[in-house]
């Protein structure tokens, strides 16, 4: 069975109420997409693709302070990338249709011009338990409503002096219905209009008008917009005669340690908390996409966690799994080490190089590629321990490990900085243990994963966890600020990865899947997950 509204749309469809249904995702050009949005995407253009539909992306450009074109061009793009194929269009082109529908509001007798400060207003409009009043242009004649009205659109009002109110009920029991504003005053530049108006619509009156002249059928919007649908409906019975879209709430996708209000990510940007829109640690899907997510990933997430009529938190482990998947089976394998340590092989020649067979499993498959082998590696700093914990299975004094698809080694010794950590590990390869060839029968506790030293590269690799603390007890986010969301380690790499593409991803052995960051021109990595769910990102 389908979700709630696949369970409307068929029966639309059977009843032939809306053979051809159209969908909208109606963002407002006021800052990059964020994965609550993604959800909004896949939601809509899903629902147009399964039942033979049409997708429109539409512009809700009609608070011309906050919009701007760069906002336009990324979600142009963002959506673009997500897959979803929809008409571009503006809700700024239908501006004299709005116009003109405010006009046949103010002859039928429904809206009029006010002249109440923002503060008057919302003294009178009364609270859940208390009517509003009623004001004193409220019965203003239908000719002086026009001249004003017209007054506004003409620039002879100043900002905030005059609004347009529909006139409905200041008694209902929903206070979006006690006569709310319908247009404003405000000498703005448009990003497309330019400077043609002086008068903007509010959202709730705008966007029934932008659904219906686009024949939209189902108007899918978020949850907090239920209390708003009266009033939807209400614009559209009173000004519009042909046919009517409908509007259905569900629940915003919210992801726990996560900021989703392009208001609040547009303050971390600018108070440079990230390193832009596009920082890997953002829940953009600029941000997303630069950690190296891919667009199958992230709709497979909006896919698995469903449609609901309740709002909730997912865990970004949810999305993180969807990722993790997605690259165990197509991630090529490589090794990488990130705080490299020196180990030193003593019982081979100074000159020693070997090729080897590296082998992994690619998904299901066996797979195997040449690596190239020394006398002098590197291998990673917590791989070796001279105080190990129990049941550590790494490398100890005196203690043997197999290299990964190389050789066991027992470790003879080391050296160690003047606070006693070590700097340099000595080592010798037990004969007979070669990957593949081994029936020595020695056994081993672990694996570890190395470069050769004579042969790598240097790597930057970048390692990410939450931009924010966890902490439920509702404090600002810019306290919330997780200091160690980012870390940056100089690590070595193998040298295949030096001619990696920018966007080419990876798993490096132990450590999860990075991706090769797309904006840095040297051998920049970023983690895009760890390889075990709660391993640290
Ligand atoms: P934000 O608070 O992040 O700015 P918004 O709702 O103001 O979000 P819009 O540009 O108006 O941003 O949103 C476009 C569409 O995306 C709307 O239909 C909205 O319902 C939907 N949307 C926004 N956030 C989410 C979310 N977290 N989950 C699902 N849908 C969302
Ligand atoms: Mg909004």
């Amino acid at each position: 069975m389908g979700n709630f509204l696949e369970e409307i749309i068929e029966s639309d469809i059977k009843s032939g109420k809306t053979p051809n249904i159209i969908t909208r995702f109606p963002p407002e050009p006021n800052g990059y997409l964020h994965i609550g949005h993604a959800k909004s995407i896949c939601l809509n253009y899903g629902l147009a693709k399964k039942y033979g539909g049409k997708f429109n992306l539409r512009f809700d450009d009609t608070n011309p302070v906050k919009e701007d074109d760069e906002f336009v061009a990324s979600i142009v793009a963002d959506v673009k990338w997500l897959g979803a194929d929809g008409e571009v269009l503006f809700a700024s082109d239908y501006f004299d249709t709005m116009y003109e529908c405010a006009v046949k509001l103010i002859k039928k007798g429904l809206a009029y011009v006010d002249d109440v400060t923002a503060e008057q207003m919302r003294e009178m409009r009364g609270t859940l338990t208390e009517k509003g009043k009623e004001s004193k242009r409220r019965n203003r004649p239908v000719d002086e409503n026009i001249k004003l009205f017209e007054d506004m659109k003409n620039g002879k009002v100043a900002d905030g002096e005059l609004v347009l109110r529909a006139k409905i009920d200041m008694a209902s029991p929903n206070m979006n219905m006690r006569d709310p504003i319908i247009y404003r005053v405000l000498k703005a530049h448009h990003h497309r209009q330019k400077d043609k108006w002086n008068i903007y619509p509010m959202y709730d009156f705008a966007h029934p008008i932008e659904d219906a002249v686009e024949g939209i059928t189902h108007s899918i919007c978020t949850l907090e917009f239920e209390d708003h649908r009266p009033l939807y409906d209400w614009v559209l019975d009173n000004c519009w005669d042909g046919a009517r879209p409908h509007q259905y709430e569900f629940a915003r996708l919210g992801v726990e340690r996560t900021i989703m209000s392009k208001r609040y990510l547009k303050k971390l940007v600018d108070e440079k908390f990230v390193d832009g829109w596009d920082d890997p640690r953002m829940p953009t899907l600029a941000g997303l996409r630069r950690r190296g997510y891919t667009p199958s990933s992230i709709r497979e997430f909006c896919e698995r966690i469903g449609v609901a009529k309740a709002n909730s938190e997912v865990e970004t482990g949810q999305l993180e799994s969807c990722i993790r998947e997605e690259l165990n089976a197509t991630a090529a394998r490589a090794m990488a080490v990130l705080e490299p340590l020196e180990l030193e092989i003593t019982n081979r020649d100074a000159d020693f190089a070997e090729t080897l067979e590296f082998s992994y499993n690619l998904g299901e498959q066996e797979k195997t590629r040449e690596v190239s082998f020394s006398g002098s590696l590197y291998i990673e700093k917590d791989d070796f321990s001279l105080d190990p914990p129990p049941k550590y299975k790494r490398l100890t004094l005196g203690g043997t490990v197999r290299l990964k698809s190389a050789y066991i080694i027992r470790c003879t010794g080391c050296d160690k900085d003047e606070n006693g950590n070590p700097v340099k590990v000595y080592a010798e390869i037990i004969e007979g243990t070669k990957s593949g060839q081994d029936n020595s029968g020695v056994k081993v506790k672990g694996v570890i994963h190395w470069v050769n030293k004579k042969d790598c590269v240097n790597i930057t690799a970048r390692l990410y966890d939450y931009l924010l603390d966890d902490d439920k007890t509702g404090r600002d986010f810019s306290e919330r600020l997780n200091k160690d969301s980012l870390q940056v380690c100089a690590a070595k790499g193998e040298r295949i990865l030096e001619t990696a593409a920018k966007g080419d991803n990876f798993q490096f052995l132990r450590q999860g899947y990075f991706v090769r960051d797309i904006k840095s021109d040297g051998a920049v990595f970023n983690r895009i997950v760890g390889l075990k769910d709660g391993f640290k990102r």
